[in-house]
């Protein structure tokens, strides 16, 4: 399928267009051209999702966990069964390979399914009273309706993180997802409709993030607030959900360490992290960033890392063969030309790409930079790109406290053969996420979040559940 449809709102279980009718415009990153509109929302349209957010929850929270474990089952099915076109709306509004959009489209099924079964396994506990008369119970309950606000680089996988832990824990959830890539997340809120969630359990609203968070978070009927996006914007709204006392996971930016040791298997570390380094073109979260390759092998990783970067095939994600799509927007392709410039300024060399790629779309090539100093840019800030920056260390020490040099703590990799490498690295780094000999593999049931600048909460593992749920302590004397 190469037909895109335009974007409407959910609200109450229909879809509809803004009161004002008011649209953005949708462009393929690939070709720059307009291929769709989404609806913007008005403060009138915002009123109405918030009371059928309200009204969902209502009626989600009465049901059972193992109906609602159905229903999310459902769902699942449906994201498994039109995975070709939803995948195929993706690669055109964000630009990604269609290989990767329908691994995205797949990994959504997964993550619902785990989190279904999860929500049936929310315990409360009894606690021995200190009077025998009476007991004492500890009882989990939804927070209740949530705004969430996801972003246009997974914009099915950054969203299906957090529907599926406030269905799965029996909240409601009003998402702003991104207006640049409007359909495919639309196409996951569909399949939730689809399987039979009740009107208003899950809505969906397009327009301009900073008037919609500005008029979600404090309103008395949002209880928790949840954000993947910059570190910049992410402390505004958290700061703003602190005014108004809501519960907050936050999912912000990282600067990836790649700490490749002197006894690491340079194919293995070759192979992992070049793959994570330009998987989306590099506008990834956890993406490997700062190259941290012990000097004796500095030469020699980065000759093959500059040999996988050479054979990625650059072109339209939809093109059968494409590797390495388009950047999901012209800011980010200004960014990367941006950081280059600043780091050969400052002394780097260019391995290999450092430049954009044809005159249409917004193509850069896949770009390695070598002996790159601190204070380069690239080195202190998230390239959010396909450019990866290289500098060599000496002692592990010397590693690890670069690593921890930034207020980023989100992923880091390590490349060792060494037990006590492993340990020391393991204990030492300030990340909230470390894959050592192995490229990022994410997974429902493992935590995924970070620390420092990061963020803060979990949008995996029994803890992604934990902050949509708030406690009740009951005590009940026998009469
Ligand atoms: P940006 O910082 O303006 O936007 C980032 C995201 O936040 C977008 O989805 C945007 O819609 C949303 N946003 C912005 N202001 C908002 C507000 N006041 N209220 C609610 N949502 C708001 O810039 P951008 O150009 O879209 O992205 C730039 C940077 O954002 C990237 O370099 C990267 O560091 C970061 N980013 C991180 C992730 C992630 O997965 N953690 C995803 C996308 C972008």
């Amino acid at each position: 399928m190469t037909t895109y449809t335009d974007t409407r709102l959910l609200i109450n279980g229909q879809w509809a267009d803004a009161a004002s009718g008011k649209t953005i415009d949708v462009a393929n990153p690939a070709t720059g051209k307009v291929i769709g509109k989404v609806a913007h929302a008005g403060i009138a349209d915002l009123d109405r999702a918030l009371a059928s957010a309200q009204r969902g929850f209502e009626a989600w929270r009465l049901v059972p966990a193992n109906e609602r474990a159905g229903i999310m089952r459902k769902a699942a099915a449906l994201m498994r069964e039109r995975a070709p076109d939803i995948a195929s709306l993706l690669t055109q509004e964000q630009g990604k390979p269609l290989a990767e959009a329908r691994v995205e489209v797949l990994a959504a099924a997964d993550i619902i399914e785990w989190f279904a079964d999860e929500g049936r396994r929310i315990y409360g506990r009894i606690v021995p009273s200190r009077n025998l008369g009476a007991q004492q119970l500890v009882l989990k309950e939804p927070v209740g309706p949530v705004a969430a606000f996801t972003p246009w680089n997974f914009p099915i996988n950054q969203a299906v993180r957090k529907i599926a832990a406030a269905l799965a824990t029996g909240c409601s959830i009003l998402v702003k997802a991104p207006e640049e890539t409007p359909a495919s997340p639309a196409a996951l809120l569909q399949a939730f409709v689809d399987a039979g969630v009740p009107a208003g359990t899950v809505n969906l609203v397009y327009g301009d993030p900073a008037e919609i968070s500005a008029y979600l978070i404090p309103h008395p009927i949002i209880r928790k607030v949840t954000f993947t996006g910059s570190t910049q914007v992410g402390k505004q709204l958290a700061a703003l959900a602190g005014l108004h006392m809501k519960r907050v996971t936050m999912e912000l930016g990282g600067h990836a360490p790649v700490i490749v040791c002197e006894d690491a298997d340079i194919d293995v570390a070759v192979k992992a992290s070049a793959s994570a380094k330009f998987r989306n073109a590099g506008q990834v979260c956890i993406a490997p960033t700062r190259f941290l390759v012990h000097n004796s092998i500095r030469s020699a990783f980065a000759k093959a890392l500059v040999a996988h970067a050479q054979g990625l095939t650059i072109g339209d994600g939809m093109a059968t063969g494409t590797t390495l799509g388009p950047l999901a927007n012209p800011r980010r392709l200004s960014a990367m030309a941006k950081v280059t410039e600043d780091a050969l300024a400052r002394g780097a060399k260019v391995e290999t790409g450092g430049e954009c790629f044809g005159s249409v779309g917004n193509f850069y090539m896949p770009t390695v930079l070598n002996d790159v100093p601190l204070d380069a840019d690239v080195f202190n800030n998230e390239p959010f790109g396909p450019v990866a920056a290289i500098r060599g260390f000496d002692t592990l020490d010397e590693a690890i406290l670069e690593a921890n040099r930034l207020p980023y703590g989100l992923a880091g990799y390590a490349f060792t053969r060494s037990i006590s490498t492993l340990h020391a690295l393991s204990y030492r780094l300030e990340l909230g996420m470390l894959w050592v000999n192995q490229p990022a593999t994410p997974s429902p049931e493992m935590p995924f979040g970070g620390v420092k600048d990061s963020g803060y909460g979990s949008e995996g593992g029994p803890e992604a559940l934990e902050s949509y749920l708030v406690t009740k302590a009951v005590s009940v004397m026998a009469m």
